[in-house]
């Protein structure tokens, strides 16, 4: 069975070199649905509490919301750069709370000090689909990503191959046998 979640991004970005208005810089709400597959829990009766997924999941995710996506070979990531390193905000604000944890993978980088992603690819929703996968592939049991962003929307299904220990008290993963939430212990 699945669990699936959704929630809200808002960002900035634009398709650098694009034929089209996209190639200007733009802003939208996007919004991704997580699809996680597994068996279900008997202990709760259920395959992943979603405020679980949610929180798993906005732990990284959190660095594309009013946040900045450009891709590594735009000029405008100099030019904005100075602009910020200018104005004293490139190395973070104190008004600049609501940050996620920096990451680093093959398709993209986060630095969370100036809500900035610099992303390999152009981030189409395709393009966003590929990186939130690499991101949360491990941490989540993930059968299918759909992300829509104006009239744009894609989606992919994955095959996920293990079955995540989950706690029979509240269902969440459990690390190493034990509930990180409320103790229990795997006999
Ligand atoms: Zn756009
Ligand atoms: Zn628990």
């Amino acid at each position: 069975m699945r669990s699936i979640t959704t929630f809200d991004l808002q960002y900035a970005h634009r398709f650098y070199r694009f034929q089209g208005e996209a190639q200007y810089l733009h802003g939208h709400t996007g919004r991704l649905t997580i699809e996680v597959e597994d068996s279900i829990e008997p202990g709760v009766n259920m395959v992943f509490p979603c405020n679980e997924i949610q929180k798993v999941a906005w732990d990284v995710l959190k660095n594309f919301d009013h946040a900045l996506i450009l891709r590594e070979d735009d000029p405008l990531l100099p030019a904005i750069l100075a602009v910020y390193e200018k104005q004293g905000i490139k190395n973070g604000a104190p008004s600049n709370k609501m940050k996620g944890a920096a990451f680093k993978t093959g398709l993209a980088t986060a630095y969370p000090d100036c809500r900035l992603v610099v992303t390999k690819e152009t981030m189409t929703v395709e393009g966003m689909i590929k990186i939130v996968y690499e991101l949360l592939k491990d941490k989540l049991n993930i059968a299918k990503l759909t992300f829509t962003s104006g009239v744009n929307a894609a989606t992919q299904e994955y095959t996920p191959v293990k079955s995540i220990d989950r706690c029979p008290l509240c269902g969440v993963a459990l690390v190493d046998g034990v509930c990180p939430k409320c103790g229990y212990r795997k006999k």
